[in-house]
């Protein structure tokens, strides 16, 4: 870049120097041929009054390098020729300043000499016997000019190519090394400097990228700290099922359990094993869904149907707890992926039966309306303290630890619940209220048509 600049600077800095050397030139051209122009007419007007008063006798002994005069009669013939020989020229009537100057007295002109071979001004004078008295005087061509001023201006170019390299590599450096001194990481320190006033959309930018990566950083080791706490907690989740298994399974081995307890030690072990596969399939479903949904088989499904059968599959487990499960539900069709709606009716559902009373009941009700479809799950079971509210979807967090392992709960069913309802665009709302029950109410965008 600073090359860049260095050659644009110097080459500019040349290209306007040889523009105004050309200007100048032509300026001093113009002037030149004016002077010379009227120069020759004020030699002439000299020359003629000569000739008035001496005649023919002026010209004797007349000597002139520079000047070329010509006198001609009235018809043209040459009297006097001081260049060339008189006799040998042509008729001189014809030129355009003698034309000029028998009419009006005087007349003027530029032109190629055949006679002398370049370009010559003209300028002749009508005398009183009518006869014209010419003079005329090598016109300096723009070449010529140039080639006598060619000692200064070879001179100048050196001077100026030599002035602009200067020139171009301190402004190359001036310009650039501030650029160079930036320090990416802290953009915002440069802005209101005036060094760096033309730059600022970039620091601007630099600025907002910074604050993107710091976004993205943080992003990033937050995921990092979830995907560790979770690892963390799973491991320690399993352990406790598994010890208790390992433990009655060495009783057994071992011998030292009396034959009538055998059954509820395999009772047990096979209960510790049941905890451990919904732990599983929980995490199973959490890693689903935490792809987001993209490589999921997404259908056209009717939500009542799918919490039919989330309701019928734990129609058992209400009657065991003697909860009674009642459904409210309107047909409403929803694009979405059918496994993950079910696991929304089955986990509310099933929490509204485990943190439950003996004769108590959960409603499940689905309505299908304008601004969106709603799901309400609602029981009048043992309810969740507010300060509790704003953490049940957290993976692994219980209100009450033990009461939750007691009714075979992993900690993982709200986090699927909030997982599967953000792929699905829902919105989940919670009303509860300790000993008197909780409400869990989830709005679906309706299907687009
Ligand atoms: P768990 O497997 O322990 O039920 P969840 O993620 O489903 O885990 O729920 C988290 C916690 O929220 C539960 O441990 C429980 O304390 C509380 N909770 C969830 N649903 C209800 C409800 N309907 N009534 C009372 N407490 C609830």
């Amino acid at each position: 870049m600073s090359k860049k600049i260095f050659n644009t600077i110097w080459i500019v800095a040349f290209a306007v120097f040889i523009a105004a050397l050309f200007l100048a030139l032509g300026i001093a051209y113009n002037h030149f041929t004016e002077a010379q122009k009227s120069q020759l007419a004020s030699e002439t007007a000299i020359a003629a009054r000569g000739v008035e008063i001496a005649g023919e006798e002026f010209f004797d002994g007349l000597v002139s390098n520079e000047y070329r005069i010509t006198w001609i009669d009235t018809d043209g013939e040459v009297l006097y020729e001081s260049d060339a020989d008189a006799d040998d020229l042509e008729n001189h009537l014809e030129r355009e300043e003698v034309m000029e100057a028998i009419e009006t007295g005087y007349g003027e002109s530029e032109r190629h000499s055949d006679t002398l071979g370049n370009v010559r001004l003209y300028s002749a004078m009508r005398l009183s016997d009518g006869t014209v008295l010419r003079l005329s005087i090598e016109h300096m061509s723009v070449w010529s000019l140039l080639l006598s001023l060619a000692q200064p201006i070879v001179i100048g170019i050196f001077v100026v190519i030599a002035l602009s390299i200067i020139l171009a590599f301190k402004l190359a450096k001036k310009i650039v090394e501030p650029i160079n001194n930036i320090d990416p990481d802290r953009p915002n320190d440069y802005l209101g400097d005036d060094k760096y006033k033309e730059i600022e959309p970039l620091l601007r930018r630099l600025s907002k990228q910074q604050e993107q990566i710091k976004w993205d950083k943080e992003q990033i080791e937050t995921a990092s700290l979830i995907r560790q706490e979770f690892t963390a907690n799973v491991s320690h989740e399993l352990k406790t099922p598994l010890h208790a298994i390992s433990g009655y399974a060495e009783l057994l081995e071992n011998g030292m359990v009396k034959n009538a307890d055998i059954k509820p030690f395999a009772g047990k072990i096979r209960s510790e094993s049941v905890r451990m596969t919904r732990l599983v399939e929980d995490i199973i479903d959490l890693t689903k869904l935490d792809g987001g949904g993209a490589d999921m088989t997404w259908e056209d499904c009717d939500l009542a149907r799918i919490a039919e059968n989330a309701v019928d599959s734990l129609s058992d487990v209400a009657s065991f707890k003697e909860v009674e499960l009642k459904t409210d539900l309107e047909s409403a069709p929803i694009n979405g992926v059918p496994q993950h709606l079910y696991s929304i009716v089955y986990n509310l559902c099933d929490n509204g039966i485990k943190y439950n009373r003996k004769g108590g009941t959960v409603s499940v009700t689905i309505r299908n309306r304008d601004d969106g479809i709603c799901l309400w799950v609602k029981d009048n079971g043992i309810g969740i303290p507010k300060e509790s509210q704003g953490r049940i979807f957290e993976r692994f967090y219980r209100v009450d630890k033990s009461r939750s392992k007691d009714v075979g709960g992993t900690g993982l069913g709200l986090s699927i619940v909030k997982h599967a309802a953000l792929i699905h665009g829902a919105k989940i709302f919670i009303k509860s209220a300790p000993e008197k029950g909780s409400e869990f109410t989830v709005v679906f965008p309706k299907k687009r048509v």
